[in-house]
């Protein structure tokens, strides 16, 4: 398929202090974005100004919410390269979304190419301040405008870039979870492993809940007997217990989160025994007051590692440490994972892919 190059005619201003950059609030100047159709396939890619789609109120995803999407980075080197980090990965996950949902596959070499044009495109929109980066996120809509319900026979597939700010200003801080006794977010049979914005949808009730209460995240239980880890928020959990890495498997109702995969890789690296197991609340509470569990982290692209300073189920809380400090392992990972992607450190897994 051919890529089309519209030209563009305003420019937007940057955020001239990247100390003021935030997550997800200020886009780039242009976009990616191709239309599907039935009997066409996927047709008219282009790279055009951000501009704001015109949507049939009837359109098929603003009523039955059938959409994907996926969430990466680009990185600004030290010796001006561009990297994204294992940009494959997603777009093999997004195709493994659409077929969840009953979408068109898109061809994901075409994409990583036409991500790539337009981020060379944007480039100066890329921060350059240390931890900073350009959250790319691609996602999938469908646009045909009926009120039936099946899967719809026309779609918009696009690509939409904003410069992010640090996440950590002042090193990694570690954020009290709450563990939900009531809503859960997945069964199995559903969708908890597809990203896709019902999910999240379904979500806002509790972490909203979570939220007055004065936490930060909430930590989903296992739907069926809500005593087993599965995810927090847009992280995927791991725990250093016993020296071991212990975390969910993915069994069907949680995200085969990229940064997780890395994650496990590195701790594998650095000598770690990983277990993929489930993990009850009962353990969490038990292990972090006995010494057993020294360490948690949440594993995601929007934070990278996220260390958890304490856990709240109904009326107990257990601290992790003195809940301030984020443990060694967890700090090594990140620096370790930081240092790849920002081309510090050799990139020994071949993650990175050079612009
Ligand atoms: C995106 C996401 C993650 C993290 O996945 P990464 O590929 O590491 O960014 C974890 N859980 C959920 C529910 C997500 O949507």
């Amino acid at each position: 398929m051919k890529l089309q190059v519209l030209p563009l005619e305003t420019f937007k201003p940057h955020v001239e202090d990247e100390s003021q950059l935030s997550f997800g609030k200020q886009f780039t100047d242009r976009m990616f974005v191709m239309n599907y159709k039935t009997g066409q396939g996927w047709h008219n890619a282009r790279i055009q100004p951000y501009q704001p789609f015109s949507l049939d109120p009837a359109a098929m995803v603003l009523h039955y919410a059938q959409e994907i999407f996926e969430g990466l980075k680009a990185f600004r080197r030290p010796d001006g390269q561009i990297a994204l980090f294992r940009p494959m990965d997603n777009f093999r996950r997004f195709n493994f979304s659409a077929r969840r949902m009953c979408m068109p596959e898109v061809d994901e070499a075409f994409m990583l190419q036409a991500l790539k044009e337009l981020v060379r495109l944007e480039v100066d929109w890329i921060p350059h301040s240390e931890g900073t980066s350009l959250y790319i996120r691609p996602a999938l809509i469908a646009s045909e405008p009926m009120l039936g319900v099946r899967p719809a026979d026309e779609y918009l597939c696009y690509m939409i870039l904003c410069p992010v700010g640090a996440y950590y200003k002042g090193g990694l801080a570690p954020v009290k979870i709450w563990i939900s006794d009531h809503y859960v977010r997945a069964a199995h049979g559903g969708t908890g492993e597809v990203k896709t914005g019902g999910n999240y949808a379904a979500s806002l009730y509790a972490a909203r809940e979570a939220a007055e209460k004065g936490y930060d995240q909430v930590l989903w239980l296992d739907a069926k007997e809500k005593k087993y880890v599965e995810e927090v928020g847009s992280m995927n959990l791991c725990f250093i217990m016993d020296g071991k890495l212990v975390t969910s498997p993915l069994h069907g109702t949680i995200l085969d989160g990229i940064t997780r995969r890395s994650v496990l890789a590195l701790a594998r690296d650095m000598g770690l025994e990983i277990e993929e197991r489930a993990l009850s609340v009962d353990e969490i509470f038990a292990g972090a007051e006995n010494g057993r569990i020294t360490e948690a982290f949440g594993a995601g692209t929007a934070v990278v590692v996220s260390p958890v300073g304490q856990f709240t189920y109904q009326d107990r809380t257990v601290v992790l440490g003195d809940g301030k400090t984020t443990g060694e392992v967890t700090q090594k990972l990140y620096d370790t994972l930081i240092g790849i992607q920002c081309g510090q450190l050799p990139d020994p897994h071949g993650w990175v892919d050079l612009l």
